[in-house]
């Protein structure tokens, strides 16, 4: 039995083909044209599905991981930062456009297993795992297996309260985790300090200065309080970040420094890790389902 794995991110999405040894033997991307709607997305996944299948004469497993969670009162997707799919019924078209059964998961649960199984956090016992990215989220896996949680939302830090009153969230609250340290609120934070319009990987070769150390102490700050939250209710054995934003340096001392601070606990020694899988995390994550 080959397993497919199918990762459909918020730009692109990646596709991979693995055989019974869980070697890759097929990868492909392609971008993620989200501005044509839920219909475009389905006819991608499904054209990225047949052009892996006919690698193989062997029969597939179909995995896909998704930004959002399936509501278990309707069955519909929710709590996805790639909006067009929200309220869509994405697992049962895709087994009717697929003509085959698929398991579908949320995109940080994805991530969250695949670095416990074969990635960063492969000897730990309770493992959060942490997306930052255009969105933020996250995925808890114990002894192996995905916490989902009593409604499917388990981990989804990214949308806890950070600020009262705060900023405006797509979700329809304010003050949200990623409405702070999501890539275009980092972005548009040095905009509002700075006057310009620059992507993260420049604007982190720029804090020397007064404007860049505000950016980048409101940041830590953010993102201590944050992750302090998590370990105060979980306190897992090991967090493992992931997405674009896992990238930056500093995340790994003054931010674990920051977090550290922040915990409810006399002691405090949580392992703070980069991700080994990049930003294939989610295409394995989804192809061990
Ligand atoms: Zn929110």
């Amino acid at each position: 039995m080959h397993k497919i794995g199918i990762d459909l991110g918020g730009t692109k999405i990646e596709g991979i083909l693995l055989d019974e040894k869980l070697n890759v033997s097929e990868r492909i991307r392609i971008p993620t044209q989200q501005e044509k709607g839920y219909k475009s997305i389905i006819e991608s996944i499904v054209s990225l599905v047949n052009e892996l299948k006919i690698k193989t004469n062997d029969s597939v497993t179909i995995g896909i991981s998704t930004p959002g969670a399936i509501s278990k009162q309707t069955n519909l997707i929710k709590n996805s930062n790639t909006q067009c799919l929200i309220g869509k019924p994405l697992k049962e078209d895709l087994k009717k456009a697929l003509d085959q059964d698929i398991t579908i998961e949320n995109d940080a649960n994805c991530f969250a297993i695949a670095e416990a199984t074969m990635g960063a956090a492969k000897n730990y016992d309770v493992v959060f795992g942490v997306i930052m990215g255009t969105g933020v989220g996250g995925g808890i896996v114990m002894n192996g297996h995905i916490h989902r949680g009593r409604t499917n939302i388990a981990g989804e830090w990214g949308h806890h309260t950070l600020r009262i009153n705060g900023n405006k969230c797509y979700c329809g609250k304010n003050g949200c985790v990623e409405t702070y340290i999501g890539g275009p609120a980092l972005e548009k934070r040095w905009t509002e300090l700075t006057g310009k319009t620059e992507l993260l990987p420049i604007i982190i070769q720029k804090l020397d200065n007064q404007k860049g150390q505000k950016w980048k102490n409101e940041f830590l700050e953010n993102f201590g309080i944050a992750l302090a939250n998590v370990i105060d209710i979980l306190d897992p054995d090991v967090i493992v970040l992931g997405g674009g934003i896992s990238n930056i340096p500093f995340l790994y001392d003054e931010g674990r420094d920051s977090v550290y601070d922040k915990v409810f606990s006399d002691m405090v020694d949580t392992p703070i890790l980069k991700n080994q899988l990049g930003d294939s995390a989610g295409v394995f994550g989804a192809s061990l389902l």
